[in-house]
């Protein structure tokens, strides 16, 4: 078969975090950063270190947030020719506080950034023309001019016979935007692999849990679902198979980054064809290395990384 060629569509950001653990941003903080962000970047630039082509469509800054982003997206193999360089808006950020107790808070500017400036062009058109399978983030959703690029590129993709990945990475503070909710489920009765973290399928399929969310999910023709079960390990469910891998044990410094690492990791290996075992495995291995470093991109691994990272677990 043909190899695939993947799009993302979506926000390109730096971030910025405290140093310290805490509750929000309302005094004055050791901050560390900038950092490349963005979930569509971090998975692009993923998927891309495994070998898969990719590109982005996206929009930056004309300013050293943007081409920060840009070098790393380069350097990682991304197909950048649709990443608008926009003369007056300025890059999206992101600063995150990690809490004491668990979770973090965001402080996000995206939807009046460049970001919000993405819009249908030629360059935009050639690699939705090119691509034979679309990438979906859920969190880029909440940026009108985002969600109108995706809902075309996912009617033309499907309508050639390309596939759809779909990763609803829903945070609190983006939900409650206008319609969103029926966007989300536009994409949803799109998706080929859906790939929930704890919680998410449950809350798309009105079920109380995620696993009796599994059926109502099939039933609306989705093939496969990889739930990412942090630090538990990740689990697929297709009507073909229940496999369940459990997760590394790593140091964690940074946890931020690993659902895209996780998400990016496992479509390659999907794409790919590899079995449920070896594909849970990989990208497992991917999202433990990615919660090593601090930076939502900084423990992005190519395959010889994941396989080095195999073998000495193996071992102990
Ligand atoms: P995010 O919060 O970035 O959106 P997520 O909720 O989508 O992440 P997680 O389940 O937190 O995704 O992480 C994705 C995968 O990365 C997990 O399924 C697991 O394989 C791995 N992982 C995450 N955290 C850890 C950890 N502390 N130790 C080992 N592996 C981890
Ligand atoms: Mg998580």
């Amino acid at each position: 078969t043909r190899q695939a060629r993947v799009l993302v569509i979506g926000e390109i950001l730096v971030e910025i975090m405290a140093t310290t653990p805490g509750h929000g941003f309302r005094q004055a903080l050791d901050l560390r950063g900038p950092f490349p962000s963005g979930a569509p970047a971090i998975f692009a630039d993923q998927l891309a270190r495994q070998g898969v082509p990719v590109a982005l469509v996206s929009c930056v800054g004309d300013d050293d947030f943007g081409r920060l982003n840009l070098d790393r997206l380069r350097e990682a193999g991304v197909d950048t020719g649709a990443i608008r360089v926009h003369p007056t808006a300025v890059t999206g950020s992101a600063f995150v506080r990690y809490r004491p107790e668990g979770g973090r808070d965001f402080f996000f500017n995206i939807a009046d950034s460049a970001c919000g400036r993405i819009a249908r062009d030629a360059a935009s058109d050639a690699v939705v023309e090119g691509a034979t399978h679309l990438h979906v983030m859920g969190s880029s959703l909440s940026t009108p001019a985002i969600v109108e690029l995706v809902l075309d590129a996912l009617t033309r993709i499907k309508a050639k016979g390309g596939t759809v990945s779909f990763d609803p990475n829903i945070r609190p503070e983006l939900l409650g935007h206008g319609d969103m909710r029926a966007t989300l489920d536009r994409v949803l009765d799109a998706t080929d692999l859906f790939l929930p973290s704890e919680g998410e399928a449950a809350m798309f399929a009105g079920t109380p849990d995620d696993v009796s969310a599994l059926p109502v999910l099939f039933g609306r023709g989705v093939r496969a679902v990889a739930m990412k079960l942090g630090t538990r390990g990740s689990r697929l469910v297709s009507p073909e198979e229940d496999v369940s891998m459990p997760g590394f044990v790593v140091r964690e410094v940074d946890p931020t980054g690993a659902g895209d690492t996780f998400g990016a990791t496992f479509l390659a290996a999907w794409l790919g064809g590899l079995p449920a075992r070896e594909a849970l495995a990989r990208a497992n291995a991917a999202g433990a290395l990615a919660v090593t470093r601090l930076g939502p991109m900084e423990g992005a691994s190519d395959p010889a990384r994941i396989d080095a990272f195999l073998a000495a677990q193996r071992n102990v």
